[in-house]
């Protein structure tokens, strides 16, 4: 069967991560949350106390970002050898990322490396670029979108399962408002900024259930590597 590559793009928290651990599991491809690669390189920063654009760019020769395989399969971030996989998922971490993810070199730095992983292709990424600049000649091209109502109740309930350390002082208004600050960041920044591939297919999945995504997903798989 033909090896391919597909690439998941979208808001965040639309279950771009969800849908695209699904599909490489199923097929038994590799799969890359190049958001974590971002979110590494934020937490390196809030830990050095890396406040400006330039001590970002000038730290990046000292990040190096991995990722192990799990014995059950799931996906840990190594930043410099050490597991961050709970640390990078806080807020903060979080809006520290959408920051560091306009800086030119940083996106430069992490693009160069994701090319890289997928050379052999057999690769699920996703992301907000893939479509557009890390990939562009993929295979299958995903969009997902959601409302921002729907998007902010799915991180709210995330954030409350996961027992982060700021999730006790969050609410669900607080939530809403990230949201839609990070869409305004990803979509205006100068750098690579979200936006769907001419060639995408857009699924807006407010209203389907994970098991209607994925059986329509698999079968635009399907059709791209066999058809
Ligand atoms: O997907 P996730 O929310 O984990 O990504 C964290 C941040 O990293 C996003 O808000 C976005 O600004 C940035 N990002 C990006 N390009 C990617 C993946 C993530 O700019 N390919």
């Amino acid at each position: 069967m033909k090896q391919i590559i597909v690439a998941v793009d979208g808001y965040s928290s639309c279950g771009k991560s969800t849908i695209a651990k699904q599909l490489a599991r199923k097929v038994g491809y590799r799969y890359i949350d190049t958001g974590a690669m971002y979110r590494a390189v934020a937490l390196y920063a809030l830990q050095h106390g890396l406040l400006t654009d330039q001590q970002v760019v000038e730290a990046l020769p000292l990040i190096r970002i991995d990722f192990s395989i799990q014995a059950d399969g799931s996906q840990h971030t190594l930043l410099n050898g050490q597991d961050v996989e709970t640390a990078i998922r806080t807020l903060e971490v979080g809006n520290r990322a959408s920051q560091v993810s306009v800086i030119k070199e940083v996106r430069q730095f992490l693009v160069r490396q994701q090319q890289a992983m997928g050379k052999e292709k057999g690769i699920v990424m996703d992301g907000r670029d893939i479509g557009t600049v890390v990939f562009p000649a993929a295979e299958l091209k995903l969009f997902l979108t959601a409302s921002p109502e729907v998007r902010a109740h799915r991180r709210y309930q995330e954030l409350l399962e996961k027992q982060n350390t700021d999730a006790a002082d969050i609410s669900f208004e607080a939530v809403l408002q990230d949201v839609n600050d990070r869409d305004y960041r990803d979509t205006h920044r100068q750098e690579s900024p979200l936006r769907q591939a001419e060639d995408a297919v857009v699924i807006d999945n407010s209203q389907l259930t994970k098991d209607e995504q994925m059986e329509h997903v698999y079968r635009l798989f399907a059709q791209r590597c066999c058809g």
